[in-house]
């Protein structure tokens, strides 16, 4: 039985399911989830991510965060989380870059929080670093929580509210005439909408990740309590308006409700959402991904880099840096946000 035809067999006996639903079984489905059966990265995958673009990316990360960590007072024993590390690429050019920190490696304790089976055993020999897998981040023990997460948040489930003259109506995923379509639920009026009645009109969407606010409200509390920094990279916008959900197959814009299970599906992240979670004890910041890396001094590397490349190479590192700052590209659409502990420095790439 193909997802497509389980789905359907779920909503004739149960009725529609939530985006949020219709997502997760897309994307972790144990037989026919996009995540858990197949390596959906790099050039010949369905999209390609900022590690795997360019070393860089994770040579700025590794020195953002080794910074935090002597900021800190260097703890001695820390634990360093990513969430959703994809390939593992991410993870090699952190503790590449931060080898020569001294303490730096000897302190660490690598946690990854991964879902997909196929993609554990890929980290596991990418990172060839001891490293203990966990579903979520509950199983991380104590301790100060130095993490990261790029193009992790913008793969959990989001659910869609439309607005309407009366309030709010759910978008449901069910079926007209055997096919799977969206539709609209009958008036509801959740309290986490309430903040959004003054800046929406009728016919106006917003979704809202109850997954992403529950993990980011967890990171706040632990960096407020234990110490430590998260480094949250994605997607999106200080406020969610409009529709993001989408699908991508093949580097190319598929309908979501096309052959589930099959493509990647994602939405942009709202970070005023993650900001307030994570809020309450820890302070937040934010700026664009391109700022960002130019702050943390990705030109000079990407000079110091070209020196040993010529031709092809160095057309493409060229190209790499310019897709990675450039807000015509990634520079402006992603965002880096930092969540760190209201009593310690900010840490580097924030304005004051
Ligand atoms: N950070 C990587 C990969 C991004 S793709 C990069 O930048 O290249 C999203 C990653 O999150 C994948 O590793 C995917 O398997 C993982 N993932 C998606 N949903 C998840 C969930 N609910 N729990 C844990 N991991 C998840």
């Amino acid at each position: 039985m193909t997802l497509e035809d389980e789905l359907k067999a779920r909503i004739q006996a149960t009725g529609p399911l939530t985006i949020a639903d219709y997502m997760a079984e897309c994307l972790l489905h144990p037989r026919h989830g996009y995540y858990a059966t197949q390596d959906p990265l790099g050039r010949a995958g369905d999209f390609i991510t900022a590690p795997e673009i360019s070393q860089m990316f994770g040579e700025l990360l590794g020195l953002f965060l080794a910074q935090c960590w002597i900021d800190q007072g260097s703890p001695s024993t820390f634990r360093l989380v990513e969430l959703g590390p994809g390939r593992g690429t991410l993870m090699v050019d952190i503790l590449r870059a931060t080898k020569a920190v001294p303490g730096f490696h000897e302190a660490a304790d690598l946690h990854l929080v991964e879902a997909s089976p196929t993609l554990r055993t890929k980290q596991r020999e990418t990172i060839g670093h001891p490293l203990t897998h966990h579903d979520d981040l509950n199983g991380v023990p104590d301790g100060p929580l130095f993490l990261i997460a790029n193009e992790f948040f913008d793969a959990l489930p989001i659910r869609q509210f439309q607005r309407d003259k009366q309030g709010w109506r759910e978008r449901l995923v069910g079926l007209n005439d055997g096919t799977l379509t969206l539709g609209l639920s009958d008036p509801t009026a959740p309290d986490f909408l309430g903040h959004r009645t003054n800046d929406t009109k009728p016919g106006d969407v917003v979704e809202i990740s109850v997954p992403s606010q529950t993990i980011a409200s967890h990171i706040g509390q632990r960096i407020a309590n234990q110490g430590g920094v998260a480094l949250i990279i994605d997607y999106g916008d200080w406020r969610s308006l409009g529709d993001t959900f989408q699908a991508i197959r093949a580097h190319e814009k598929v309908s979501p409700f096309d052959t589930p299970g099959s493509a990647d599906l994602t939405a942009h992240v709202d970070l005023e959402a993650l900001a307030t979670a994570a809020s309450p004890a820890a302070h937040t910041r934010l700026t664009p991904q391109g700022v960002f890396l130019e702050r943390l001094g990705i030109t000079p590397r990407a000079q110091a880099l070209a020196n040993s490349l010529s031709g092809e190479a160095l057309e493409n590192h060229v190209a790499a840096h310019h897709r990675l700052t450039h807000p015509d590209q990634m520079g402006t659409l992603f965002k880096a946000m930092a969540i760190y502990p209201s009593d310690s420095p900010q840490p580097p790439g924030f304005a004051q």
